[in-house]
């Protein structure tokens, strides 16, 4: 079963057309899910009349904007297919890629991401800050992708049941499926300009993005050690210190000189605080992460109705 996940915020017009232009491609044992991201301008209302007409489409609404990350997350916990599809409500993505997209999964891959070679968007606020956004993220994260920013991807649904996904998490998805050994693929997709609402998203964008991708590289590499990372810092501060502790003892016992007034003093003795200190932060960063480990039951959105499901 192929599940399609459309998060949708404000898209009235573009909804019945998407509808129409995915029952054309999907066929067999699909669901598509909207979530409806606390829309003010009716586009419930117009989901609601697709869901009555059409058992196969399902419709999570919140109860207020919660942003395209809870969207999707919402979906991904609802779905229940084998296979997610996500796209974007907003028909700058096309339905006809998802054959493509499902042929290239067969192939033997776990996730399948599309690449908008050809973007029709803004080229200063949109495409420059994403070839670079792009960059960064494949650097720091290792998973080289064209293209991050495209919802457009295909998925086997194991690997976002397990995930936990907040803030602007969805854009790096493929990043944090690499955790669980994904095998991914990108290919490329079409991509149309808006005709229909507006962009969600601006310049100010980028600024979250970066700060994202170091969130993202510690949870990726730390989030099961922080011990670790704390420790290994706190070891060398405190190494230090000895070492300038014991050269100073040296001086003081053995060369009867004062030591009192050097400033070596000072700084071994910060150095030692500071190893302390950091060592003791990895052991409670280590308690942290089992009891956040253990309290996964809380749901960043707030669903208000839901139909079909
Ligand atoms: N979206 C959402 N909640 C938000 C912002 C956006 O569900 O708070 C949806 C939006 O309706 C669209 C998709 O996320 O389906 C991508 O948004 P948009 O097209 O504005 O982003 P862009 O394509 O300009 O990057
Ligand atoms: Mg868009």
């Amino acid at each position: 079963m192929i599940s399609v996940v459309i998060p949708a915020y404000n898209e009235r017009e573009n909804i019945p057309i998407l509808y129409e232009k995915l029952t054309k491609v999907l066929d067999g044992d699909y669901e598509i899910i909207f979530v409806d991201d606390g829309s003010k301008d009716g586009t419930f209302e117009v989901l609601k009349d697709i869901a009555q007409k059409d058992k196969q489409v399902k419709v999570i609404r919140f109860k207020r904007n919660y942003g395209q990350t809870a969207a999707m997350y919402a979906g991904f916990q609802h779905a229940r297919g084998d296979v997610i599809i996500t796209m974007d409500a907003d028909l700058q993505n096309d339905p006809e890629d998802i054959p493509l997209l499902l042929k290239k999964l067969e192939e033997g891959y776990d996730l399948v991401s599309g690449w908008r070679k050809d973007r029709k968007d803004p080229f200063l606020s949109r495409k420059l800050p994403s070839v670079i956004a792009n960059w960064i993220i494949s650097k720091v994260t290792g998973v080289y992708l064209h293209d991050y920013g495209c919802t457009l991807k295909a998925y086997r649904s194991e690997l976002l049941k397990e995930l936990e996904l907040y803030g602007d998490m969805h854009r790096f998805l493929p990043a944090l499926t690499k955790r669980q050994g994904a095998k991914i693929a990108e290919i490329v997709v079409r991509h149309h300009p808006r005709l229909y609402g507006r962009s969600k998203y601006g310049i100010g964008r980028t600024v979250r993005v970066i700060l994202d991708i170091l969130l993202v590289k510690f949870l990726n590499e730390y989030i099961n050690k922080p011990m670790y990372v704390f420790g290994f810092v706190g070891f060398v501060f405190l190494s230090v210190g000895l070492l300038a502790l014991a050269y100073l003892l040296f001086v003081k016992l053995f060369l009867e000189e004062s030591i009192g007034g050097r400033p070596l003093l000072i700084l071994s003795a910060l150095s030692i605080l500071a190893g302390i200190q950091l060592i003791s932060t990895g052991i409670i960063a280590e308690l942290l992460v089992r009891i956040y480990y253990r309290s996964k039951e809380d749901k960043p959105y707030i669903i208000d109705q839901k139909i079909n499901l």
